[in-house]
Parts: structure tokens; sequence; C-alpha cells
């Protein structure tokens, strides 16, 4: 059992009282290892909802991207990798597409990163019916390097820790209250803006491991391209913006993705990349509406009105299909993958 909420806010309290206010990664890095430890976050009954847990056509289209990659590369034995597999839906909605590629299952060896005792369950529940073995493992460099790899991370890079360096010079921190935790800062020089170097340290790792063995990562994330943003910071709890330093490991803490910095740390350590194309249209690219067409033709009047809220909700440019963007760090020697242009 996770400690309850309690215990972090004393621990926090703590550490603050030795060593002075917390860097915001480290209050970060604390709150969400407790947060995801402790539930299952996802969901209307949760505190948000994601794309392959809005309709089973994200994870489906996923898959078909997979097998497409996987026979243009020459059909290797490879690892398929998830970084935070949540429910383990996604996945599971990809194998069932993937299993249907002569070969691919038998050439296919499942390794999903998940620190969560809770969500390791639920992957592990929801992928029993799927008849592939998976390797659980803490991390990315836990996974061995000996083959290509084909990895998905969709919503994981947004709930690693964050710097946070302030305009006006410092960074930010967080200090503890009478009545609770409150922002502060510290006087280093970082420089203005939010840098996650737990994000750049797996693209780099990627691609690194893309370059020797061969491989290729969708990543896919709400977030820019350009400069580094400034405070893009937020807690969600029950789908409701919170307060990111009140009630530490309740609350969802994200950060937008900054997919320049992911090109630059993948590029320097010699994988290729491709450019951040908005989420709805690469679905788009990838052919969702002739899915939702097809599932709509076999559905009942209300399913058929769900599946095309589904699409929407996914695709429009006001909902998921313009703040969420898609980029694959590849191997220089593997195949374009599909959906990113020419
Ligand atoms: N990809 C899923 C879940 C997104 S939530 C979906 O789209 O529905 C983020 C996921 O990343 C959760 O599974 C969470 O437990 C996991 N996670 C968060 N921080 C992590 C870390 N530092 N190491 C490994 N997994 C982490």
């Amino acid at each position: 059992m996770t400690p309850p909420a309690a215990d972090l806010a004393a621990d926090l309290r703590g550490r603050i009282a030795a060593t002075g206010p917390l860097r915001l990664d480290h209050w970060m890095a604390a709150c969400n290892g407790h947060y995801y430890a402790s539930r299952d976050p996802l969901g209307t009954a949760g505190d948000f909802t994601t794309a392959p847990e809005i309709s089973q056509m994200f994870g489906e289209i996923i898959g078909g991207w997979i097998a497409d990659l996987w026979l243009r590369a020459g059909r290797p034995a490879i690892r398929l990798v998830e970084l935070g597999p949540g429910r383990g839906t996604l996945m599971a909605d990809a194998l069932r597409v993937l299993k249907r590629v002569p070969g691919l299952a038998d050439n296919l060896d499942l390794a999903l990163v998940e620190t969560s005792p809770v969500l390791r369950a639920a992957q592990n529940q929801r992928l029993d019916p799927e008849r592939l073995d998976a390797q659980w493992h803490d991390s990315l460099d836990a996974i061995p390097d000996d083959r290509p790899m084909i990895v998905i991370a969709n919503e994981f890079l947004d709930a690693l820790p964050i710097r946070q360096g302030l305009p006006g010079g410092g960074e930010r921190a967080v200090t503890s209250t009478e009545t609770g935790f409150a922002p502060a800062t510290l006087p280093t020089d970082l420089s203005p803006g939010e840098h996650c170097p737990a994000a750049t340290a797996i693209a780099a790792s990627l691609a690194a491991r893309f370059a020797a063995y061969g491989g290729a990562a969708l990543i896919i994330d709400y977030g820019n391209t350009g400069p580094p943003p400034l405070d893009t910071l937020q807690a969600l709890r029950h789908h409701r913006n919170a307060d990111p330093f009140a009630e530490p490991g309740d609350s969802d803490l994200t950060a937008h993705v900054d997919f320049s910095a992911l090109a630059i740390a993948a590029t320097h350590a010699g994988g290729r990349v491709t450019a951040a194309v908005p989420q709805g249209v690469w679905l788009a690219r990838l052919g969702i509406e002739a899915r939702a067409a097809a599932l709509k033709s076999r559905a009942t009047p209300a399913q058929a009105a769900a599946i095309e809220a589904a699409l929407v909700r996914l695709t429009a440019p006001v909902q998921m299909g313009q703040l969420f963007k898609a980029m694959a760090i590849t191997a220089p020697h593997w195949p374009q993958p599909a959906g990113f242009g020419a």
C-alpha cells in the first residue's frame, strides 16, 4: 500500500525544513510519484481522460502505423515498448491490429515502462486476452539494448518533472508556509522558460539506441515547437484545474511538452526526427475517418453518434486536434514513418 498523501506532505515539509525550498522538478517528481502509485487517475470518475480512453480508433490507428513501419523496415524481430501505458488500452487496441499482420506477433517482444503498481495491474488485466507476454520495467534504461525497438509514448512526457527559469532571474521552487505550500524562488542561473531534463534525456537515449540497433519512437502529447514556454505547469483534479502547490500528490501535475527541445536532443544523439504534426492532421493522414465510417456502418444510431463525437474530440482543432502533436524519432537508416509528410 502507498502511504497516504498526508505522509507525503509531512515528508515534503521535513525536506524543506532541512534543506530549504524544493526545486520545482523535485517537487513534481515527489508529487506525481505518489499520485500515480496510489490510484488509477483515468476516465470520467478520475482526474483526466486521454485519447485511447476516448476511442478504440486511437490505438487501432497506432497499430496500423506500427505494422506499416515494421513491414517497410524489412520485418525485423523487434521489441515493442510503451512508455506510461496507463490502463493498457492503447496497447490492447494496437495489438488487435498487429495480430492480423502475418509474422508480426511472432517477431515481437512487448515491454512496458510503468512505475505505478496500480496501473501495472490494470495493464496486466487489459492485455491478458491478447495472449502476448509482457515485461514491465521501471525505466527505459532497464530495457535490454539488443534489437530494434518501436516505442510508443502517449501523454507520458507531459508528466515528467520540469524546471522553470523565471523571466526576472532565478528558478521556481516550492516552500512551506503555516497553512501549506507556496511558490518560491531559488537563485540559480537557469535560463528563463521550462526545461524537462528527463524528457530530453529519454529522447537522446531513444535516438542513440535507434542509431545502434534500428527503431522508431512515436511521441504524442500536448505541447508546441518554438522557444521554451515560460509557465505551463498545471494541476488537474476531477477534470478541473487545481492549485499545483496545494494538496501534494492528489492532483495530476503536467506541463506542455517542448517538441523542439526533444528534436534537438534526439538529433544530437544520432537520431532523425520528423516535424511535430498536429494530432488531428496526423490521425487524418493515417485514415481515422475511414476507420470511423467502418465502425459506424455496423453500429446502432446511438453508437454511431458516440463514434462521431469521439472522432471530433480527437481531431477537431478546438478539441485535441491542434494542441496535441505527433512527432517521430527514428534511426537514420529506417524508413520514414507514416503520417509526417514527405
Ligand atoms: N499513455 C496512457 C497514460 C497516460 S498517464 C494514456 O494515454 O492513457 C501517464 C502514464 O505514465 C501513467 O501510466 C503513469 O503511471 C506513467 N508514469 C508517469 N510518470 C512516470 C515515470 N516517471 N516513469 C514511468 N512511468 C510513469
